[in-house]
């Protein structure tokens, strides 16, 4: 059965980082996309961002021009060795603020590996944390962002960054059949809910490659506004052929072409979502899932 999505607060207090899933595991959605270019946007104002590239792919460390050859401390260490983040983590060029721990190949291990650990649900959850703890003591002041691009499956590593996510950042891409994915990521958000840890999620759709001119995707959005509310954002981001090229050049679409509709509609889309934190999570609406009880 279909899960119900309902409203309710949540009632614990604004915690000082935002930690983000970026999740879907339809593929090609805009996920990497997604992530690189909220995380440049907020870093270009002036938050501090740390982007964690949890996909074998390794596509988010190749847009932010983090090399992810074999050797390169990578999240797979983080996960499967307890490497500290500290050690893994590199700063992006030319971008102040952005730091990212890349992915190498090794990660495509990591889902076999991962059915083999002892918590390995926390495998995440605590590098992260005592990352962030280390750098309040070391700079003084909290990191502001954490954005964690997961790869297209509900695997284990998807599961671990729920698990180390408050927050779920659901790229929905303007297409047939586009809300199918979503539906099973509720599901798993609710098995990681009810069974790996108590804490529910906050979610955030964010519609992608959208096109003015097509009845498609002015259907989508409908569809998303009608079933996700106020967690959907007002941003679109329309389909740009300056998005796609900027991985090529190993860039964001801020620092490729930052007036470009595509780099205009990810600063929008970054600020709704920093503007959003401000509320406090216990003002805010929360979307959460309530499945059969509801
Ligand atoms: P995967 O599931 O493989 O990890 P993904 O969900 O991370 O994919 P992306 O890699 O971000 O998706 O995007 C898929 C493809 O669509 C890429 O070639 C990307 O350049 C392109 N793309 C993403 N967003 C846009 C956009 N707004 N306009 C045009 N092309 C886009
Ligand atoms: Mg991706």
């Amino acid at each position: 059965m279909e899960p119900e999505v309902s409203r309710e607060t949540i009632t614990q207090t604004e915690p000082k980082t935002r930690i983000f899933a970026v999740a879907n595991q339809k593929g090609g959605v805009g996920k990497t996309t997604t992530t690189v270019n909220i995380a440049a946007a907020l870093a270009a104002d002036g938050k501090q961002v740390l982007v964690i590239d949890l996909d074998p792919q390794g596509n988010a460390s190749t847009a932010l021009a983090i090399g992810h050859h074999r050797g390169v401390k990578d999240s797979y260490e983080v996960l499967a060795k307890g490497l500290p983040i500290a050690e893994a983590i590199q700063p992006v060029p030319n971008t102040p603020n952005l730091f990212c721990v890349p992915a190498t190949i090794d990660l495509a291990g990591a889902e076999w590996d991962l059915l083999t650990m002892m918590a390995w649900e926390s495998r995440l959850t605590r590098p992260i944390q005592n990352y962030l703890k280390a750098h309040k003591e070391t700079h003084g002041v909290d990191l502001d962002y954490v954005l964690i691009d997961c790869p297209p499956s509900l695997g284990r590593l998807t599961m671990t960054a729920l698990v180390a996510a408050p927050e779920v950042l659901i790229p929905v891409q303007c297409e047939y059949y586009a809300l199918e994915g979503v539906d099973q990521l509720l599901n798993t958000l609710q098995i990681v809910q009810e069974s790996l840890n108590s804490q529910m999620h906050k979610l955030t759709v964010l519609l992608t490659m959208f096109d003015p001119r097509t009845r498609l995707s002015q259907d989508v959005a409908d569809l998303v506004k009608a079933r996700f509310g106020d967690a959907a954002l007002n941003t679109y981001i329309p389909r740009s052929v300056r998005v796609s090229e900027a991985p090529s050049n190993q860039q964001t679409v801020l620092a490729y072409d930052p007036t470009s509709t595509g780099a205009v509609a990810y600063v929008n889309a970054a600020r709704e979502i920093s503007g959003y934190s401000n509320l406090g999570f216990s003002e805010s609406v929360t979307i959460t899932l309530l499945g059969e009880q509801a």
